[in-house]
């Protein structure tokens, strides 16, 4: 069976390709089938995700899966949240963003530092499915003072991960996997998709 994937993100279409590798299933990114990118403008991440994942339903013919994720920080009542990946503005790219987040926290002491990443993932048998499947992942953690690590991407160089007393950018892709938000959100679908036809 194919999916459309909607992100152009390769990195996660792969994770998501891996995750689902035994079932059937081919992933297709939705740049494939010139699908343009939908309006987010929900309340939340999952509502955000299912027009995602009924945009690239309706515009491929195919079924879809999407994902929206983000990060919640304590000392700042949740943001960036919905709004992680333009903190610093509409244009912003990451290490403007991490800039922001850090200058934000400035004179917030470390134990008042909590912060989540938070991943939501929607599949769709076709743009209209009543009953989509939907998996989610929640990682703990905390906001550092400065950047460390080179790995991973977005927020990774701040987000101190306590059970390893490390950032998210000094963990291997495959530790990352096993720990992330999206790592127990891709294995989660990865078991709905399995029981539920
Ligand atoms: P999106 O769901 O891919 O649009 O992600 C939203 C934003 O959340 C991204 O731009 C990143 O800034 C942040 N984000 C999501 N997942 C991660 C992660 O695993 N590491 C670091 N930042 C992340």
């Amino acid at each position: 069976m194919r999916i459309c994937c909607a992100t152009h993100n390769p990195g996660k279409i792969r994770e998501l390709s891996e995750a689902l590798a035994e079932y059937d299933v081919t992933l297709i990114a939705q740049d494939a089938f010139g699908v343009t990118p939908a309006v987010e403008d929900a309340l939340t991440f999952v509502e955000n995700a299912l027009i995602k994942a009924r945009h690239a339903a309706a515009a491929s013919g195919l079924p879809a899966l999407a994902d929206d994720s983000g990060l919640e920080v304590d000392a700042l009542d949740g943001r960036p949240g919905l709004h992680s990946a333009r903190f610093a503005g509409p244009d912003a790219d990451d290490a403007q963003n991490r800039a922001a987040l850090l200058a934000a926290l400035a004179d917030v002491p470390e134990s008042e530092r909590g912060a989540r990443f938070y991943c939501v993932l929607v599949y769709v048998r076709h743009a209209r499915d009543p009953r989509p499947l939907i998996a989610d992942g929640l990682w703990e953690g905390r906001i550092l003072t400065a950047e460390r690590g080179q790995g991973g991407f977005g927020y990774d160089p701040i987000f101190y991960v306590p059970t390893h007393g490390c950032s998210a950018a000094e963990l291997s892709a495959d530790q990352k996997r096993a720990l992330s938000h999206r790592g127990q959100a891709v294995r989660a679908m990865s078991r709905l998709f399995g029981a539920r036809p």
